[in-house]
């Protein structure tokens, strides 16, 4: 930031644009006059782009990914087994299982997982609206796709604990993925043989 003159539009930019992750201050900056240069109707487009992040996108109101109508398109695609729910922490890790064209099943998206030191417990993800899907019947296994890092452990073990009576069949991605790795991150023959190789909890 230049630093010699108040806080305008320019500085808020690069202020802004640097709050994002992976952005530093040069990079920032680097950005903030590209856009400075570019067509208004341009810097219009990306404005809207993100208005409409925040106004048009919601949670899937039967498995909580995110989505522009009441339910998302994976919920509303009749060739999916409803029967077959696939657990994960973030939608991120819905986009990578879909890209390896393996499940064919829904999802649960916990937004999240326990974290306690964080004080991330059950209630701040969508734990209940899970526990509610499962007592609504139909559902025949759950496989738990959380990440395989110390805390994704440790949330998929808490929803075994509370789904142990519940007469589903529980499982667990196969360890084909090192541990600590993200989802997100795994390639998709990974990925496809993860879900193949599930195991029962
Ligand atoms: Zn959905």
């Amino acid at each position: 930031m230049s630093g010699t003159e108040p806080l305008g539009a320019i500085d808020r930019l690069i202020q802004e644009l640097n709050r994002l992750p992976g952005i530093g201050p040069k990079t920032a900056e680097r950005l903030a006059h590209h856009l400075l240069a570019a067509s208004r109707v341009q810097v219009m487009a990306l404005a809207e782009a993100l208005r409409a992040i925040k106004d048009n996108i919601r949670r899937c109101q039967q498995c909580c990914n995110l989505t522009e109508g009441e339910l998302c398109a994976i919920c509303r695609d009749p060739r999916r087994d409803p029967a077959l729910l696939c657990v994960v922490e973030q939608p991120r890790d819905v986009t990578a299982l879909e890209r390896s064209h393996t499940y064919r099943g829904l999802y649960h998206v916990l937004h999240g997982r326990l974290a306690p030191l964080e004080n991330v417990g059950p209630e701040q993800l969508t734990i209940p609206q899970l526990l509610q899907r499962v007592q609504k019947g139909g559902v025949r296994e759950i496989i738990m796709a959380t990440n395989p890092t110390l805390e994704g452990d440790g949330t998929a073990l808490y929803l075994s604990s509370l789904l142990a009576q519940s007469g589903v069949t529980l499982t667990r991605l196969a360890r084909g993925l090192p541990s600590g790795s993200v989802l997100e991150f795994a390639n998709n023959q990974m990925l496809a043989d993860a879900l193949e190789g599930r195991r029962a909890f």
